[in-house]
Order: C-alpha cells, then structure tokens, then sequence
C-alpha cells in the first residue's frame, strides 16, 4: 500500500494533510526518514512512526454520526443522499457501511463501519441489543400505552412486538417520550404508535447498546469512536 494511502486510511489527515506531513520529514519507515508519498509499504510488517508515534495498522473504521433527517441509510441510493455522502473522501476509502437502518426522516445515533461481524453481531435478534429514542407523537401518550408496550403492542399481519420501555417525559397535545426497544422491525417505533393511535411526528436514535450519541456532535457530523467505545461494543 502506498504510504500517503495508509496514513490517510488510519485516519491521521486528508491525502493533501498526510503528503504535507511526508515531505516535511515527520515521517520514519522502519526508522528511517521518508519523504516520497508514494514508497510502498506492508501495513502488517513495516513499522511507520509519525512525529516519533507509532502508527498502528488498523484495517477497520468505526464512526459515530448524527444522523440528519433527509438522507437514507444506505451506501447508494438512484433518488437520495445517502449517509455515506456525509463523510470525508478519506473515511470512504475503508467503505464504511450503516449498521441497521434509521428511516430517511430520523435522526441520531448511526454507527457505520466495515467490521462485518460486529455488524452481524450487533443486529443479531438473539442479542437482544437495546435501542433506545427520543420521540415527539401527535397525541396525549398515557400510562395505558406504557402498559401496552410492556406487554407487546400488535404491528401488523399479527406480529405483537417484545416488551419495551415507554418513559413519558412530558404528556400533551403533542407529547414527548423516551423509548426503548430490543427488535429493528422496519418503522417499529412508527408503527408501534400507530398501533396505540397516534403519530411519530419526530424521531432520533439516542443509543444503542452502551453506546450514546455524543452530545457534542452537530447534526450532520460524525467521528471516529475512540477506544473506549470501540471496546463497549464488542
Ligand atoms: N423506528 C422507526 O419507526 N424508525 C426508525 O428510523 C427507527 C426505529
């Protein structure tokens, strides 16, 4: 792999940063100064350090958006932005791909990766993995439909849904709640309110699992999970 090629990938700048940083001498291949963009390495045998750090190989990207409402969760799409338009040319180099699927109108948390078994993993049914939104409905939300989601709630062709958690933050003409749910049936949240008669009228994915949007990302944006995360998820 080209050495400009690898540092990009890793995530250390734009092609134009990492080309910068190698002709400037910041550059060692096994301790040895390099300044050509383009010699070639092995990312499992040589060691590449910048400004003196190691840069570890690591072939996998894992990303934290906040999903914005207008863009479908899919790597290509005839008719729409996809989430995948929002990233950097060099975070597509490792084609990064959502994991699940939030609906065009949603926003919040979406993870996108090239890691295919966590992926599998995480949206395996039988892990049970919990996720949680914020939601606003047209209509006054009660305790009666908290009971109903504790039970399970019927969304059609007969299928009840499993229990999950409805946390009434404020009840009104148009109401705002907090919910939580292990399954990633197509529109569940949606239908889950069409099935107590009343309306999602806004929706965002606060978590998944152990993982929380991180508050400090602007609609639209998106980071790298740091190792912490990382860890939490597997
Ligand atoms: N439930 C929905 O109805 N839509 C989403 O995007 C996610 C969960």
């Amino acid at each position: 792999m080209r050495l400009d090629k690898f540092l990009s990938n890793m995530g250390l700048g734009s092609r134009k940063d990492v080309k910068s940083f190698i002709k400037k001498g910041r550059v060692r291949i096994n301790n040895h100064v390099n300044k050509k963009v383009d010699t070639q390495i092995d990312p499992n045998k040589d060691e590449v350090l910048l400004d003196q750090e190691k840069v570890e190989y690591e072939p996998y990207i894992y990303l934290m958006m906040h999903k914005p409402g207008g863009y479908v969760t899919a790597t290509k799409d005839n008719h729409d932005k996809t989430v995948v338009d929002l990233l950097q040319e060099e975070d597509k180099v490792l084609s990064p791909f959502p994991v699940g699927r939030l609906d065009k109108d949603t926003e919040g948390l979406l993870l996108l990766t090239n890691d295919g078994p966590l992926a599998h993993q995480l949206l395996s049914p039988k892990k049970n993995i919990k996720k949680k939104y914020f939601a606003k409905i047209d209509g006054v939300v009660t305790e009666k439909d908290v009971e109903a989601f504790k039970t399970g709630v019927n969304i059609g062709e007969g299928y009840i849904t499993k229990p999950a958690d409805l946390n009434i933050l404020e009840s009104g003409e148009v109401s705002s709640i907090e919910i939580a749910i292990t399954e990633g049936k197509f529109h569940q949240v949606k239908r889950m309110f069409e099935a107590v008669d009343k309306k999602v009228i806004y929706l965002k994915r606060l978590g998944m699992g152990k993982l929380k949007l991180d508050d400090n990302l602007e609609l639209g944006h998106y980071r790298r999970l740091t190792e912490q995360e990382k860890a939490i998820l597997n």
